[in-house]
């Protein structure tokens, strides 16, 4: 059980983000949600969570931008009195194959799925120092192991973000911080709602377990990670795939 811990999940607001903060509210943690924009979607959730009894607070900020993330980080713990559980969730897709993808596209995958959990890890690092305990669970994809074809900016930011996960987790092992990524395969979210049907078949039969995840499957796994039970655990990248990735 999560009682008496927070938690700041980034991407909070939708998807896979949600089911983990729901998750983790679920095991008892209070909740900082991070999101970009869709104060909708973030409402939502708050008010899903709060009418389960959890205690959550919102962050719109950019996780790209460095100095904001700064900010947001020191107003999180100055309001929360410390984070004992970082996981960094927040991502987005720009796909296109390599001949044709635009110089933009190719950054803002960068910026936010990599250089975005850098800037968090970066900022609370001091934080889990201080603590002499936490988890850090990083949010790849399988497609950082395997590659995509029209993905290669996807495939190379979540391919870098678990050399920064193993490179995290040998600098703060000694601290009693761990720092571990899960790999989500194909899950129903409304990233993977883009696929139209012709795609969505062609990933069924890919997956050996004939269908996409959903986020709970991921959600389970992290709650996993953040417990106690988890603690000798560090520096390791878990699969959520339905065996697409074996
Ligand atoms: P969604 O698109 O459903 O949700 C994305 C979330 O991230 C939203 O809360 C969004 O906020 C937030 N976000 C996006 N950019 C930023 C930013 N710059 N700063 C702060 N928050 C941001 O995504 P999923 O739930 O599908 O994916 C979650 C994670 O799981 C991602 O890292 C993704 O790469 C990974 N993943 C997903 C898979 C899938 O099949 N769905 C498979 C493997 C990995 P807002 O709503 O305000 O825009």
């Amino acid at each position: 059980m999560l009682s008496g811990k927070t938690a700041v999940v980034t991407g909070g607001s939708r998807g896979i983000g949600k089911a983990i903060a729901l998750e983790l509210a679920r095991q008892g943690a209070k909740l900082a949600l991070v999101y970009a924009g869709n104060e909708a979607a973030a409402e939502e959730t708050r008010a899903e969570l709060t009418s389960v009894g959890a205690e959550v607070k919102l962050w719109r900020c950019d996780i790209s931008d460095f100095e904001a993330v700064k900010a947001l980080c020191k107003e999180i713990t100055a309001q929360l009195g410390g984070v004992d559980i970082l996981v960094n969730n927040a991502g987005i897709t720009r796909d296109g194959l390599v001949a044709n993808m635009k110089e933009a596209d190719f950054d803002a995958v960068l910026d936010t799925n990599l250089k975005g959990v850098f800037n968090m890890t970066r900022h609370l690092y001091s934080n889990f120092i201080r603590r002499k305990s936490g988890r850090i669970i990083n949010i790849t994809s399988v497609v950082g192991l395997m590659g995509n074809a029209g993905q290669a900016n996807y495939a190379a930011a979540k391919a870098g973000l678990i050399g920064l996960t193993k490179s995290v987790a040998r600098e703060l092992a000694s601290r009693g911080v761990t720092c571990n990524a899960v790999a989500p395969g194909f899950i129903e979210t409304d990233m993977t709602a883009q696929l139209d049907e012709k795609q969505r078949a062609a990933y069924d039969d890919m997956i050996p377990m004939k269908r996409l995840g959903q986020p709970g499957d991921v959600a389970r796994l992290v709650a996993f990670l953040a417990s106690d039970a988890a603690g000798y655990i560090t520096g390791e990248v878990i699969r959520v795939d339905g065996g697409i990735c074996m």
